[in-house]
Formats: C-alpha cells, sequence, structure tokens
C-alpha cells in the first residue's frame, strides 16, 4: 500500500516517472511552485478576459520582440487561431464563414519535408496545403531538399499564408522563406513549438520576419500544460484574438484596450469564432505569463545545470548493466538539453521494446523517449524528472537488464556528442 496519497492517487489514477519530457501524451511538466501559486490566486478573482489578454500581450510582446501577442490553449491551439488570422484579417464576415474558405484565398504553401502531425491544425481552418520541393534523400544518391525560389513559384493569387516548421535543420532558412513570402505580400506562419530553449529563440523567428509564431507553453517555458503562444503583428493577433474570444455582446458595448483590438478598424462584432472551441481560461494566462517570466529571466546554465546533475545521477545509479551501455549525450545543435542514451549490445537476452513493456509495467511507471527508438536507442530525459527520480529509473533499469559480471558498481560517467 502506498501512503501520502497525491489528488491523482486519491482519484485512483497512478503517477508515473516521466522520462520522456513535456510530451502531451505523458502530461507535460512538473510546473514551478511559483507557476502554480499564481494560477492558484488568479483563479480567486474575476477580470475583463479581453483586458487581461491585453495584459498578457504585452509580456509577450516585450519576450519575443513582436507587436503583440495571444495566450492559446496549446501551441496547435496558436497554429488553428494563426491560419484564421491570416484567412480573415480583420473582416468580421469571413471570421463568420470559416472554416469555409470558399470564395477566399484558402490555399497555405508549406515544404514537403515539413509536414507533420501538427499540420491538422493549420488544415482545421479550412485551408489547402500547398505542398512545394523534393526531399531527396531516399534513392541515397539526392542531396537537397525544397528551395526559396520554389516557395516563390508556388505562390499565386489563392495563397493566404505560407507555414514553416522550424527545426535547427529546417531548410530553405527561415529568411530565405520570409523574403519570398513577403515579395508577394504573403504572410508567414512559423511553428517552433518545440523550439526553446535556446531562450534566444523567442525572439529569433519574429527577428528573421516570420508574421507570426507559436511556441508551446506547455514544454520548455513551464507553464501550463494547456497552453501556448502565438506572436506577431498587431492586426493579426487582434484578428486571432477576435476568433477566440467570447462576443456575445453588442458592438457598442464592448470595450477591448485599444493597443490590443482596434474596434475602430471593425465593420463589425463577429460571432463566435472558429477559435471559441479552444478557449483560454484566466487560470491558464495567468500561468503561462508567469511561467514564460521566469523561462525568459533564467541563465541558460541556471535552466541546465539541473538536468545534467539528473542525467549523472542516472548513470550513476544505473551503472554496471548486462549487455547494455548509458551515456550522457547531448545533440550539437541544442546543446543545453542532455538526455541519457540507452543502448544494447548484441549479446542482450531482452529488446528495446521488451525493456520498454516492463518500464511501463512497473511500479512506479517510468516513460522513456522514443524519439531514438528507430535508431536502437532508448533516451531518458531530464526535463521533466524531479530529484530521486534518477535512482528509482536505475533502480528498475538494473532489474530488468541484470548486472555486468564482475561489474563493479562504479558510475562510468562518458558525455558524448549524438
Ligand atoms: C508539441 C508540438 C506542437 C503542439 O504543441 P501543444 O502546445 O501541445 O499544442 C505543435 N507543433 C510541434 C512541432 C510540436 O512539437
Amino acid at each position: 500500500m502506498r501512503h501520502a496519497a497525491n489528488v491523482y492517487e486519491r482519484l485512483g489514477c497512478r503517477t508515473i516517472i516521466n522520462a520522456a519530457g513535456p510530451s502531451t501524451r505523458v502530461s507535460g511538466g512538473i510546473m514551478a511552485a511559483e507557476v502554480a501559486d499564481a494560477m492558484r490566486e488568479a483563479s480567486q478573482h474575476c477580470v475583463d478576459m479581453a483586458e487581461l489578454h491585453a495584459h498578457a500581450a504585452t509580456v509577450i510582446a516585450e519576450a519575443t520582440g513582436a507587436e503583440s501577442g495571444l495566450v492559446t490553449t496549446g501551441a496547435a491551439a496558436g497554429l488553428l487561431l494563426g491560419t484564421a488570422a491570416c484567412l480573415t484579417g480583420l473582416d468580421p464576415a469571413k471570421m463568420n464563414r470559416l472554416p469555409d474558405t470558399s470564395g477566399m484565398k484558402n490555399e497555405v504553401v508549406m515544404v514537403r519535408s515539413q509536414r507533420n502531425f501538427y499540420d491538422h491544425a493549420v488544415r482545421t481552418a479550412g485551408v489547402r496545403l500547398v505542398e512545394v520541393g523534393l526531399p531527396d534523400r531516399f534513392s541515397g544518391a539526392g542531396v537537397r531538399d525544397a528551395e526559396a525560389w520554389e516557395i516563390g513559384a508556388a505562390i499565386g493569387e489563392r495563397t493566404a499564408m505560407v507555414f514553416y516548421v522550424a527545426q535547427p535543420n529546417a531548410l530553405p532558412p527561415l529568411p530565405a522563406v520570409v523574403a519570398a513570402a513577403h515579395k508577394a505580400g504573403v504572410p508567414v506562419l512559423v511553428d517552433a513549438a518545440a523550439q526553446l530553449p535556446p531562450v534566444e529563440n523567442l525572439r529569433r523567428f519574429i527577428a528573421e520576419g516570420a508574421d507570426l509564431v507559436v511556441f508551446s507553453g506547455g514544454k520548455a517555458i513551464g507553464g501550463p500544460q494547456a497552453s501556448g503562444i502565438l506572436c506577431g503583428r498587431r492586426d493579426l493577433i487582434a484578428a486571432a484574438a477576435l476568433q477566440t474570444l467570447d462576443l456575445d455582446i453588442p458592438y457598442d458595448m464592448w470595450f477591448p484596450p485599444s493597443s490590443f483590438i482596434d474596434k475602430s478598424k471593425l465593420a463589425g462584432l463577429p460571432h463566435h469564432g472558429i477559435g471559441r472551441a479552444c478557449k483560454v481560461g484566466k487560470e491558464e494566462i495567468i500561468g503561462l505569463v508567469a511561467a514564460l517570466q521566469r523561462f525568459a529571466g533564467m541563465t541558460a546554465e541556471a535552466r541546465s545545470r539541473p538536468w545534467f546533475v539528473l542525467c549523472e545521477a542516472l548513470i550513476m545509479a544505473a551503472a554496471g548493466p548486462r549487455h547494455a551501455k548509458l551515456d550522457v549525450v547531448v545533440d550539437p545543435k541544442r546543446p543545453g538539453v542532455p538526455a541519457v542514451e540507452l543502448r544494447l549490445d548484441g549479446d542482450a537476452d531482452i529488446t528495446l521494446a521488451r525493456l520498454l513493456q516492463k518500464l511501463h509495467d512497473g511500479e512506479p511507471s517510468i516513460r522513456p523517449n522514443l524519439g531514438r527508438l528507430a535508431d536502437g536507442a532508448l533516451l531518458f530525459s531530464p526535463m521533466c524528472m524531479k530529484p530521486g527520480e534518477p535512482e528509482i529509473i536505475g533502480r528498475e533499469l538494473l532489474r530488468h537488464l541484470g548486472r555486468a559480471r564482475g561489474a563493479v558498481p562504479r558510475p562510468h560517467i562518458g558525455r558524448r556528442v549524438r
């Protein structure tokens, strides 16, 4: 019998050790106490939502260098709202019609190799994706991917937006994509959901000319699991906000701060918009703002030191496994984000899939990161681990793998670049 039941256990729901990182599937991360406290405090007062959004917008603008910003229920919601804003601008009649886009500019150009499961959120606004470029890798001889001129060539009369998914090795480079889009007067929306840290990326994509950028609030920023940021041009953020706010009020009786939404630019107030289904609450807005201020104010060293400490604790705790090797690995393109990589050797009598199942079925249940599974490795991310958990993971790994014969329980602290 376990004691000290927490709110989940009182419900009969077990908690897990999250070594996957802040994935939605494993409930995001662990919120800092000051962020959780801010949300609790937020829940004890009422505010005017447009006014609260306007204040959050100034914090987002300061952190990102954008003109304005909107707290959303996640990066995916930001993709939907950002796309909707590019489709409608400040036209309330168009807002009312979404996702029916017949007769509107309704094509979104994107690089074919950047297609991913999250682009469903873009398509939800009612657009057709126009894929560009050929990631010519399959033959083994190819070296090219989409090029900026191809984006320019794909933009036509029906193009409402160019959609770009940021990654350290995304091609073509964003500034070239922005140049091609802006030459045709088309805005660029960037999905940078998981591109933090480094903290510099909060400003980078706006500085490179993106009209709108989306970040997840529930990943490295450390905000509520269901929060995100859409930042960018003031008119587009106003258009996005108008499509998620509760507008069950006559035009003459609604007084949003003009810095956030300039009512005088509107022919009238739209109905509840396409984004009403992903409304954000005051608690999420306050939590996101608190987390963003904390994240932006932290040095890279302060952020990643505890992660390295957790990784090294795991290496120590799992020292000497049979037919397996553990290393702290760091992606050179994301130097502040370490993980522990586990590889089995050829003599192992367990597969990674079987090990994964044993970890899943254990007490407590342990969830590694599967991002490198195809490459023959399990990763243990420290981003959502708590102190004490590396020791439990190490104990469970040794229990399932066994200890190598003659292995002295001495740590091998190797750090290598993956
Ligand atoms: C995580 C992620 C999203 C979705 O973020 P949420 O905040 O969970 O909605 C979108 N795009 C990419 C590339 C992501 O990694």
